[in-house]
């Protein structure tokens, strides 16, 4: 019979209470570090969390972390968290404003303990290529600091993605490891459309591409499809419902090449990486949206692994994928886990234990 990878579910219905979250994520690691990897007092351990954009409330709470904090601090000296830069044009595209937006979240030395580090440097340009031989890129550019650390925890909030589907910990991984000339290799060539009909002129797309590709003509707004990179920043940033992207293949290149980041990222850390899936507040978009947006399904917990994928196909078999495929209909977020599959980034079949 086939080993299957193990996967832990903590099931937590109450996200108001952080002591209940201190004590759900506490359980769940001590289940965990049976397994876990065995980490050494001056190893250097990030965790790698999205600290949210300025104006949001979906992301990661730095208060609901305290439990693991104590535990992680005992096996380590040299622990951190740890992000990288964005590729639209919101404080957090540098690490300046980046270390702002992550303080006023809680999440500074002052309030956890523990420093915050900016993988990618200063302005996103400090990456360093790894092989990988995928199918999409034989090298893949990671922010330089995942590939000087001994081991990691990834804490993901499990959203929808207006191009992935669906978002945990392989995009944690793909996209948040990367610097930022890697994340514009993931987005190229998914181009959004403008409805002339629709857009009242506001303007709101032009301030958030991160590449000037959008324009303001009698008032409408017009793409420069030579420059777009295809992000899908401006579909969200625009109220109107004016820009949509055309799902094609594109949109399954977008998903594998993120998970060619992923294994790259992977690769660069070691085997020593732990995922822990938040399985609350799952809106349509991602914590990179400057806005809050309701919940699609009710909260159902924590999810933690030592495989990305099985952690991932985990939280969508949970949630159910349809959910994902309604938020954004003609995106197959499977796509993300058979091609993980595919590259050997981890197996998708796992034997599931209730904490
Ligand atoms: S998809 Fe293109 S036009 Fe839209 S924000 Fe991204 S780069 Fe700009
Ligand atoms: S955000 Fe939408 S409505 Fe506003 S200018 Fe851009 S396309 Fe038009």
């Amino acid at each position: 019979m086939q080993n299957l990878s193990k996967i832990y579910l903590k099931r937590l219905v109450d996200w108001t209470s952080a002591e209940k979250i201190n004590e759900a994520l506490a359980d769940l690691w001590q289940k965990m570090s049976e397994e876990a990897p065995q980490i050494k007092k001056d190893e250097f351990m990030a965790i790698k969390l999205s600290f949210g954009e300025e104006e949001t409330s979906g992301y990661i709470k730095s208060e609901w972390l305290a439990s693991l904090l104590k535990l992680l601090k005992e096996k380590t000296e040299n622990l951190f968290f740890v992000e990288t830069n964005t590729l639209y044009r919101e404080k957090r595209s540098n690490s300046v404003g980046h270390l702002y937006v992550a303080s006023a979240h809680g999440y500074d030395i002052k309030t956890t303990g523990i420093p915050v580090i900016i993988a990618d440097g200063l302005k996103g340009r400090e990456g360093q290529y790894v092989p990988i031989r995928g199918i999409h890129f034989e090298n893949v550019k990671i922010a330089k600091t995942f590939c000087e650390i001994d081991s990691m925890v990834c804490l993901s909030h499990v959203t929808g993605h207006m191009q992935s589907g669906f978002a945990g910990a392989l995009k944690n991984l793909g996209m948040g490891c990367a610097s930022r000339a890697g994340k514009l290799l993931q987005h190229s060539r998914t181009l959004p459309e403008i409805s002339i009909e629709k857009c009242t002129g506001c303007g709101a797309c032009m301030k958030i591409c991160p590449s000037n590709a959008i324009g303001l003509k009698k008032k409408k707004g017009i793409l420069v499809k030579e420059r777009c990179i295809g992000c899908g920043e401006c579909t969200v940033a625009c109220e109107a419902g004016a820009i949509e992207i055309k799902y094609d293949e594109n949109v399954v290149k977008f998903q594998e090449k993120m998970v060619e980041y992923a294994l790259g990222a992977k690769k660069a850390i070691g085997p020593k990486i732990t995922y822990i899936n938040f399985l609350y507040n799952m809106t349509k978009n991602c914590d990179c949206m400057s806005k809050n947006e309701p919940s699609m399904t009710p909260d159902i917990g924590l999810i933690g692994g030592f495989n990305p994928v099985i952690v991932d196909k985990a939280s969508m078999d949970i949630i159910g994928v349809d959910v994902f495929e309604q938020a954004h209909p003609g995106i197959d977020p499977m796509v993300q886990i058979l091609h993980a599959e595919k590259i050997n980034l981890g197996a998708t079949q796992y034997e599931l234990t209730e904490v």
